[in-house]
This record gives C-alpha cells, sequence and structure tokens, in this order.
C-alpha cells in the first residue's frame, strides 16, 4: 500500500473543503487557530510513520485526551470504573447536562464531559497529581518527551468553562465525584489542554492498533480484551453525536476532540491522526472527517 501517495492525495483533495467548517471558539484561545490548517499522519503496525501537511504541528488534543484519560483509569481501575460511568451513546451534546438529572449523576459514556469529569476524578483518587501522570503517560505512548500543556489554553479554559464547572458541581450533588470539584476540573483542563503533533498522536493510539501492546517496544499497556473494549466505545460513543455517520463514512473507531483532532485505528494495521481545526455541525473536524472518509475508501481497509 503507497500511504504516502494516499496522503498527498487526499491533501490536494482537502484544500477547497478547509474553508467551510467552523473553528471552535467558546474556548476563546481555540478561536486563533488558523482555519487554513490540515495535517494527518499514519504509522503503521511496524513503526513506519507518513505524513502530510502540517503534520508535525502541535494542535490542542482536547476531547482526545479522553481517550488516554479512559486508558489509565482502565490501568488502575479495571471494571470497577463502569459502576460510576455508563456505556452507551449519549444522543444528546458532548457537554448537556439534561441526561445526568434522570441518571442520578451517572454519565453516559467515558467521551462526553460529565463521563471524562467522573474518569478524572477516578484518576486523581489514585494519584495526588493527576495532570503530570496523564502528560507522562502520553509522553510515554507517543515516545515524545517534549509534549506539554499548552498553558494558553488551560488559561482560556478555566477562565471560561462555565458548562464543565456546572457539570463537576451536578455530578458532586450526586455523590459521583470523590475529590473537590475544583481539583477535578483544574486537571480536567490541563487534560485537554495538551498540545501534540498528528505524528505524536497516532503513535500514541498504535496499542490499540495491536490489541493493547505498543509495537515498538512490546510492554502491555492495557489487556487485549481492554484494548477492545476502548475500541468499542470509540466507535460508539467517540465522535460526538455523529458517531452513525462517522462509522458509516469512515469505518473506524475513532475519538475527535474541538481543536479538530481526530485519531483512528484499524487493528493489525495503523492507527492515524488528522487535524483541521474547522468543525461540523456536529463538532467533528470536516475536512478530517473528509480525509478519513477518502483514506478507507481510497485503502479499501475497514473493520467492516
Ligand atoms: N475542553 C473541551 C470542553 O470541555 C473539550 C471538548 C471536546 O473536545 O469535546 O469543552
Amino acid at each position: 500500500m503507497d500511504y504516502q501517495q494516499i496522503l498527498n492525495e487526499i491533501y490536494a483533495k482537502v484544500q477547497p473543503c478547509l474553508t467551510r467548517g467552523k473553528v471552535a471558539d467558546y474556548i476563546p484561545e481555540l478561536s486563533h487557530v488558523p482555519q487554513s490548517k490540515f495535517g494527518m499522519a499514519l504509522v503503521t503496525h511496524g513503526g513506519e510513520v507518513f505524513e502530510v501537511g502540517d503534520a508535525a504541528e502541535p494542535f490542542s488534543i482536547q476531547s482526545i485526551s479522553k481517550l488516554f484519560t479512559l486508558t489509565l483509569a482502565m490501568r488502575l481501575e479495571g471494571n470497577g470504573i463502569w459502576d460510576r460511568i455508563g456505556r452507551e451513546p449519549s444522543g444528546t451534546a458532548f457537554n448537556s447536562l439534561v441526561q445526568l438529572e434522570y441518571e442520578n449523576g451517572i454519565p453516559r459514556n467515558p467521551f462526553i464531559n460529565a463521563g471524562a469529569i467522573v474518569v478524572t476524578d477516578l484518576i486523581l483518587s489514585h494519584l495526588d497529581n493527576a495532570h503530570e501522570t496523564v502528560l507522562d503517560f502520553i509522553r510515554e505512548l507517543s515516545g515524545n518527551k517534549t509534549i506539554q500543556f499548552n498553558r494558553d489554553i488551560v488559561r482560556s479554559e478555566k477562565a471560561t468553562g462555565y458548562r464543565n464547572v456546572a457539570l463537576a458541581n451536578f455530578i458532586k450533588s450526586f455523590g459521583n465525584l470523590r475529590n473537590a470539584p475544583e481539583a477535578v476540573l483544574d486537571a480536567y483542563f490541563h487534560h485537554c489542554s495538551i498540545a501534540m503533533t498528528c505524528t505524536d498522536v497516532a503513535r500514541a493510539g498504535l496499542f490499540l492498533a495491536n490489541a493493547g501492546r505498543s509495537p515498538s517496544t512490546g510492554s502491555e499497556i492495557v489487556r487485549p480484551n481492554q484494548a477492545k473494549h476502548i475500541k468499542s466505545l470509540m466507535l460508539t460513543c467517540g465522535t460526538y453525536d455523529a458517531v452513525g455517520d462517522f462509522a458509516y463514512r469512515v469505518g473506524l473507531p475513532g475519538k475527535s476532540g474541538v481543536g479538530g483532532g481526530i485519531l483512528a485505528v484499524m487493528p493489525g494495521q495503523f492507527s492515524v491522526c488528522v487535524w483541521s481545526p474547522g468543525l461540523n455541525q456536529s463538532g467533528n473536524s470536516l475536512a478530517g472527517t473528509m480525509a478519513l472518509e477518502w483514506l478507507t475508501t481510497q485503502t479499501e481497509v475497514s473493520i467492516f
């Protein structure tokens, strides 16, 4: 498979679409990212890396961090996490409060904000410094020790994250947070603000294409069964309220973020990350989703 040629073709094809999405601005600092950015990196199971466009430029991973925090929580707590978080698509916005009221403070899944806030609380109960530990874990997964928080984004999220503050306090009122909401939110905002390149993210996700084991170091990140669980959740809950459309078009488990990044994995073959900050109406990267759709169409490789 000539992945480089396919990525080059995708790069040319997405250019007219880059202006069609809308860059997220509810976190003011995110709105400064130029809409013309587009990067894509594919890392094969064997460790070969293919890149195009702005694949080496760090971007704010936002909700892609929820994948890594879930992985860490599964390592720390095993199946205990499912006493406090569901595993069903929410059918509501990623930052919605309504369902929590009906469902007694148990978030629908770990990939909506409410779920990730509970995941962060779980991590915090095991580790004093949740945000540094998550950063170290991501550095280890991607093999890049220089990955950092974007402090401007942390500040921007803290200054404007009223809805996340409401979610954390609401969950606390149902008794589903063990730590202080302020401490949980501080860690949560840090996780969302981690800056990584497409290549870093693709490398960090490669263990999911290899049944939970890092192909480069051979170390077990999670058990094969847990890798299956994580990918199932990506497929059913990973791309906001458009999981059906994403599965239909792309045919891979994926996790997106409002920074415009999407990580997708093809078990046994590759991990791929695309970044383009213009979002579609569902909050997924518009050109990023198209790029992944073209990738699986062109290669005729998908999980289905
Ligand atoms: N930091 C963002 C928030 O909490 C993450 C949202 C996302 O990427 O889905 O609103």
